[in-house]
């Protein structure tokens, strides 16, 4: 038996329709932006494999901080002991974040970051005596894929079998010029029962690329903190450079009370989650009452390879190199949006940072399961590009180390694309 077949007998894989799907191509070998199949093809890897490698697949300098580590201690319970690389991952990412996170919570993946930051919220409330039981979020959300993060994610396919079993979650629009006010008042109204708002600053990336402007999430975090309602800032996608800045809040005025971190956090290479806080709500938690503990944490917290994977991530990500590739992606993304921005077959293109997404027009609704989507994934996989479409929106989301030369072929495809779909 070949691989593929061995697989298809004993594994389940995420996100697919195993009657239906194509085979899994067999990756051997990562290198830089480019991952090889078993019959030596190569792929750019344009969605960064789930938005998760920041800095090129099998990095060097992150394979030999991961061994080094390795070789010194693998894994140490967190409860009770710590060890240097947490400590110093800590340190280092709060230096860098808006000035009023003081706390790190480690975890293992997005989702969990997700939970951990919905019940320090919840339980910020109760430990005071003033249980809050809703939380506010925005339509088309996605946090992630374990009960309490689906439940504060957009209602949609993926969430509609579990339905009845998510808590209740007051759903408003993206903010903007017309709707703000409105969306005020509401907060205002259900103030008191309102733990905390949770939104994915900026972009909002399953639920189709969408994004929306800094000034009126500014306007609602505002209003959130006048009314002592907290706030969540997913950035589980957003960190680490994507939308131009180290982070999407960067763009913003006002601070978050909470950030969730995973995905580009280790540069792709280990399972990681972040959820860092403010004093205040760290705070809530310390007393002699044992019951006001926050009981939570998982067997890989703070993993130490995966704290070493960060480290050695974080100097690559702080290399102005970095900054300088983050910025010549965004510059090119611009210039191909203006080329290709009034074509009839595009009904919007819209950029952020690193991040180029075009909506294909289908004449109805947008859908995740449009089949355009199918045959814009095949087509570039067949011209040695991995993009994953969402529905009709087609994106790229790159490697930063990823050359002109590459990004000018993926530009090519995708005008090549547009004529035939
Ligand atoms: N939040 C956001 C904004 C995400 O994009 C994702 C994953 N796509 C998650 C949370 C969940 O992360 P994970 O897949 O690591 O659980």
């Amino acid at each position: 038996m070949n691989l593929v077949e061995r697989d298809l007998k004993v594994i389940w894989h995420p996100y697919t329709q195993m009657q239906t799907a194509a085979p899994p191509i067999p990756i051997v070998k990562g290198e830089g932006v480019v991952l090889f199949d078993e019959n030596g093809e190569a792929y750019i890897d344009a969605v960064s494999s789930w938005w998760v490698n920041i800095h090129g697949h099998s990095h060097p300098y992150i394979a030999q901080k991961v061994a080094e580590q390795l070789l010194k201690l693998e894994h140490v319970i967190f409860a009770g002991f710590t060890h240097e690389g947490a400590v110093e991952l800590a340190e280092r990412l709060l230096a860098i974040l808006p000035n009023n996170q003081s706390k790190v919570f480690y975890s293992d993946n997005g989702s969990t970051a997700i939970e951990v930051a919905i019940k320090m919220c919840l339980q910020y409330w109760h430990n005071q005596g003033m249980p809050r039981t809703k939380v506010l979020a925005l339509k088309n959300a996605y946090h992630g894929d374990t009960f309490g993060a689906m439940a504060v994610s957009g209602r949609s396919a993926f969430t509609n079998v579990f339905e009845s079993l998510l808590f209740e979650v007051e759903f408003i629009d993206l903010p903007d010029a017309n709707n703000i006010e409105s969306i005020k008042s509401q907060v205002s109204s259900i103030k008191t029962d309102l733990a905390c708002f949770i939104f994915e600053p900026l972009l909002q990336g399953s639920g189709g690329m969408l994004m929306y402007e800094a000034e009126y999430l500014d306007q609602l975090m505002a209003h959130c903190r006048a009314e002592n309602v907290l706030t969540i800032a997913d950035e589980v996608l957003t960190g680490f450079g994507r939308t131009g800045k180290r982070f999407a809040c960067d763009h913003l005025q006002q601070q978050p009370d909470i950030m969730c971190f995973s995905k580009g956090l280790t540069g792709g290479t280990m399972a990681l989650g972040v959820t860092t806080c403010t004093q205040a709500i760290y705070d809530a938690f310390l007393s002699d009452d044992k019951l006001k503990t926050l009981f939570h944490g998982h067997s890989f917290t703070a993993n130490p390879i995966a704290c070493a994977a960060a480290l050695a991530s974080m100097d690559l990500f702080l290399s102005p190199e970095t900054m300088e590739n983050i910025q010549r992606i965004e510059e090119r993304h611009a210039r191909f949006a203006l080329k290709i921005g009034h074509h009839p077959k595009l009904k919007e293109v819209r950029q952020i940072g690193t991040i180029i997404a075009m909506e294909w027009e289908t004449g109805g609704q947008t859908s995740y399961f449009s089949n355009l989507r199918d045959k814009l994934y095949q087509h570039f996989l067949k011209a040695g590009i991995i993009l994953r479409p969402l529905g009709n929106v087609l994106y790229i989301l790159p490697p930063y180390c990823i050359s002109n030369e590459q990004l000018d072929y993926i530009y090519t495809e995708i005008e090549a694309a547009l004529e035939i779909f």
